[in-house]
């Protein structure tokens, strides 16, 4: 997508402190860190958000998850635990139409909402 920042930080436009990388997936520092550990994971693939993903991206899916695991033990952040959000569409504020899974850590998160 021409005009997706996500996209362009994939492909090296933007720059960005990448933690983890592979073929399907990049996960970057994001650049307003609303905790200590703020962690953005993207599929390489442009899915707008996570209401157009299609059963064809179920394995996708489930391998970030999987990689948020390994970025989150190598870490060593398991035992204090951690967040996993996904906003999705305008009520959730969702701000960039790339799908992305933010991981939070590092110090007590503020308050739930479920
Ligand atoms: P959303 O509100 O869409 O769920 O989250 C978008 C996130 O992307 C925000 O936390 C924001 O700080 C982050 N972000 C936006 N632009 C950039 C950028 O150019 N680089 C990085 N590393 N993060 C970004
Ligand atoms: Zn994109």
């Amino acid at each position: 997508m021409e005009d997706c920042i996500f996209c362009k930080i994939i492909k090296g436009e933007i720059p960005s402190e990448k933690v983890y990388e592979d073929d399907e997936i990049l996960a970057f520092k994001d650049i307003n860190p609303a905790a200590p550990i703020h962690i953005l994971f993207i599929p390489k693939k442009h899915i707008e958000s996570l209401i157009h993903m299609s059963k064809k991206d179920e394995a996708l899916i489930g391998k970030i998850y999987s990689k948020i695991n390994e970025v989150v033990e190598k870490l060593e952040i398991t035992q204090n635990g951690f967040r996993v959000i996904v906003n999705c569409g305008k009520d959730a504020g969702q701000e960039v139409m790339h799908l992305h899974f933010h991981l939070l850590a590092g110090a007590k998160l503020g308050p739930k909402l479920v």
